[in-house]
């Protein structure tokens, strides 16, 4: 009996799983994405998989077919770690809808850093931010609260203290070395680190008369509260005092206070010393050193008219004409006279400079251990640097890696294969996310495509992924295409090329002590 009814029942109980089992499989994850090419750079994973994510984290990726309440089809596209850029100097909304058009789920200025760091996180908790957010303590904003009694507000590059320090003596950048300042310095910093900053930052190259003992003494601090330190260093040039000279300095502290040092835009400091400086930092780690070094891939840099590297006599140290630099807002050429001019009247003015050669940048994007990082600066808005959630993208100016560079890199890769693919993702996202993780722990669950990680993804289209934005007017914050969909903490941000108005961006940041 039983052997003639078994057909019929297991006809029944396969039609229940059939109608029972799609309503249960679909509840399983938050987002699928399915059919794309998954790349992890830890594991060199690159197979098409379908990944499915839950509560905010990648919890499985599998070649079965998944099934989730919102599902992309990422066929034909690569599914990778969302890209983390320590340079973004940008840190309002307009420029975090640029960052997240090119891929960048956690933007951070590591550079400059800000202070006090308190009100640097209540900003984007108050504002909401589209994608992660988080910063190192500025030296050069302390040593400016300090010296001359400016208030930053967290806000750094926004908050207008360089322009008031400049209106009276800049002493930040003009007081000569005195051991009597350095306590203060020192708490302010340290305050910084309290808050749960997480590192220190030397953009040093822009206040060169600190003191070498301040400058090592600060880094002690670093390695009190386990955080490394980054830095633009001391000096801009290819004649001594040179961009290599900058980078022994801040080697030495980073291996006499056995702390992590991270140093920026190679090619942008070193010039025509760039393979050097390169081979240095090898060098420095072969013998223990822990240290990164970083790079953007534009020939031209961003900077301003009272930079301590533009001083007269430039023109030798960095091997450039007057027209070489321009300003940024009108595209003018500099002649000295006009120089002269801006450095009477309007000191703060924004430049570009075209200072690198092609070679200088292809070294540093082929060399293993160096980042990307884009520089991205503050935009400039006809009424100041923030162009909120509502701005048309074209009516920013300023340089144009802070849109594209993720994406320029990614067209590199395709026109001129100076790197592979999956190193080129290393550089945007597992390697950052290496370098801060032993000390930032959430930095170890990104920049990794795995079960298990947090999902910050970033999906395009291989064939054709492109920067727009250039240095012409009108073309400086053209938004990145090719990268429909980029996803933070498990929700979609960017959604068929469009930049969503939600705040899933989480604070990236350490503990803090009272
Ligand atoms: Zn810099």
């Amino acid at each position: 009996m039983f052997g003639k009814l078994a057909p019929a029942i297991w006809v029944l109980f396969a039609l229940a799983v059939v109608t029972f089992a799609t309503p249960s499989v679909a509840q399983d994850y938050d987002l699928v994405i399915k059919n794309g090419r998954v790349m992890d750079p830890e594991t060199k994973l690159d197979a098409v998989r379908n990944v499915g994510i839950k509560g905010g984290k990648i919890v499985k990726i599998t070649t079965d077919a998944l099934s989730g309440a919102t599902t992309i089809d990422a066929t034909g596209h690569v599914v990778a770690p969302g890209f983390i850029d320590y340079h973004s100097h940008g840190q309002e909304p307009f420029a975090f809808r640029l960052y997240a058009r090119d891929g960048v789920t956690t933007p951070m200025d590591l550079e400059v850093g800000a202070y006090p760091v308190d009100t640097f996180y209540e900003y984007w908790e108050k504002e909401g931010a589209l994608l992660n957010y988080g910063t190192f303590v500025s030296h050069v904003f302390a040593r400016m609260a300090v010296l001359d009694k400016v208030d930053p507000g967290g806000r750094g590059i926004y908050s207008g203290a360089i322009g008031a320090a400049m209106k009276d003596g800049a002493e930040f950048k003009s007081k000569v070395y005195d051991p009597l300042d350095e306590p203060a310095i020192m708490a302010a910093v340290e305050e910084g680190l309290k808050q749960g900053g997480i590192g220190i930052s030397y953009p040093i190259g822009y206040y060169t008369i600190a003191g070498s003992p301040e400058v090592m003494s600060v880094a002690g601090l670093a390695h009190e509260y386990g955080v490394p330190i980054t830095s633009h260093v001391r000096y801009l040039a290819q004649i001594p005092p040179s961009g290599y000279l900058g980078m022994e300095e801040m080697l030495t502290v980073a291996h006499v206070q056995d702390v992590p040092l991270l140093l920026h835009h190679i090619p942008s400091n070193c010039l025509g010393l760039t393979k050097q400086c390169l081979d240095l930092i090898d060098g420095a780690r072969a013998r223990g050193v822990d240290v990164v070094g970083e790079f953007y891939p534009y020939t031209f840099a961003g900077t301003y008219v009272d930079a301590d590297y533009l001083k007269p006599g430039y023109e030798k140290r960095l091997g450039i004409k007057p027209s070489d630099i321009v300003v940024t807002a009108t595209g003018e050429k500099l002649t000295n006279e006009k120089f002269d001019q801006l450095r009477r009247d309007a000191p703060t003015t924004d430049l570009l400079m075209y200072t690198m050669k092609d070679e200088y940048v292809a070294e540093a994007m082929k060399r293993p251990g160096v980042i990307v990082g884009s520089d991205a600066m503050p935009y400039i808005f006809k009424d100041g640097f923030t162009g909120g959630w509502d701005t048309p993208y074209v009516t920013g100016k300023g340089h144009p890696r802070g849109s594209c560079t993720h994406a320029k890199i990614l067209r590199m890769v395709r026109e001129d294969q100076t790197i592979t693919l999956m190193e080129a993702l290393s550089k945007m996202s597992y390697e950052p996310a290496k370098f801060l993780g032993p000390m930032v722990p959430q930095m170890r669950k990104r920049g990794r495509l795995q079960e298990g990680m947090t999902a910050d993804v970033t999906i395009f289209d291989p064939d054709a992924v492109t920067d727009n934005a250039s240095w012409e007017d009108g073309k400086n914050t053209l938004p990145s295409t090719g990268i429909p969909y980029v996803i933070v903490n498990g929700t979609i941000v960017v959604k068929d090329s469009k930049v969503q108005r939600i705040t899933p961006g989480v604070a990236i940041r350490n503990a803090v002590q009272k």
